[in-house]
């Protein structure tokens, strides 16, 4: 299989910018994430929504997804999880400066309801930059609950918001596995007034048995925004659920 970026643009049938990435930084966020700044010419004219991803060609990691943390006028973030099993996390923990990369994107349907009353987002350790980068683009008076699995109280990140929200904290206490921390949370979840909207991301089969519930708790499928970003065993790539 063609796994280069040209070959998955044609694919999805339709035009998708491509994008040479330069690495202009490195720096630890957390003990297991690493933030990468990569310059680029033309960003500013990239159309992002947040929580949204680029498809990244790595060296020896084609095809793996990384959510934009933060776009500016000449540099984009990504917060790469130091899961310690892949390729892509290991290029992240020894980035340098000056390295280049190619990029597809952006992608994806995890972005903002524009509509909703209120906001649910479900996910662990990878999807703490989609889920804040789509909290820090909430404004005044929306109102917003998240629930974040990661792996120990270190991980834990501080954010800014204008929205009214909750951030509750589900630490695992061990590495990244399939795991039923979050359903457990949303069992005992109750809901606010109003119509929500649901972003359920991380471990697939997680994110399956979490929509699942919704689903059965009355939750229309319309009010749901859900994808695999990982499992056991997968290279690269997505989960649709
Ligand atoms: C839309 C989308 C957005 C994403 N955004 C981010 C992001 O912003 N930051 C981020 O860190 N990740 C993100 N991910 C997840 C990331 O793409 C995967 O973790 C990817 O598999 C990492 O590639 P790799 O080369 O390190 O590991 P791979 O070569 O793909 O996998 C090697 C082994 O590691 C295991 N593995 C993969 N990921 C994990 C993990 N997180 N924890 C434990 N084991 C794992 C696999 O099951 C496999 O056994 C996103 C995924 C999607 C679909």
């Amino acid at each position: 299989m063609d796994l280069s970026l040209g070959a998955l643009a044609r694919r999805l049938g339709r035009t998708v910018p491509s994008w040479r990435l330069a690495v202009q930084d490195a720096q630890a966020v957390t003990p297991l994430v690493r933030r990468v700044t990569f310059g680029a010419a033309g960003l500013g004219a990239m159309a992002w929504a947040p929580g949204q991803d680029l498809v990244l060609n790595l060296p020896g990691a084609p095809r793996r997804h990384y959510t934009i943390r933060a776009l500016r006028e000449r540099s984009l973030d990504i917060d790469f999880v130091l899961h310690g099993h892949g390729p892509a996390a290991t290029w992240a923990t020894d980035a340098r400066p000056g390295e280049e990369i190619e990029a597809l994107g952006p992608r994806g349907h995890t972005r903002l309801a524009a509509d909703a009353d209120w906001h649910l987002f479900v996910g662990d350790d990878t999807c703490v930059p989609a889920i804040f980068a789509m909290l820090e683009a909430l404004p005044t008076g929306a109102r917003a609950i998240a629930f974040l699995e990661v792996e120990t109280p270190t991980e834990r990140q501080k954010i800014a918001t204008a929205a009214d929200f909750d951030l509750e904290w589900i630490v695992r206490g061990g590495p990244a596995r399939p795991s039923s921390l979050l359903l457990d949370r949303l069992a005992t979840f109750a809901a606010p007034a109003g119509e929500g909207h649901a972003y359920i991301i991380g471990e697939t089969s997680g994110v399956r048995a979490q929509r699942q519930f919704l689903l059965a708790q009355g939750w229309r499928r319309e009010q749901i925004t859900a994808e695999g970003y990982w499992r056991p065993d997968r290279i690269g790539g997505h989960d649709h659920v």
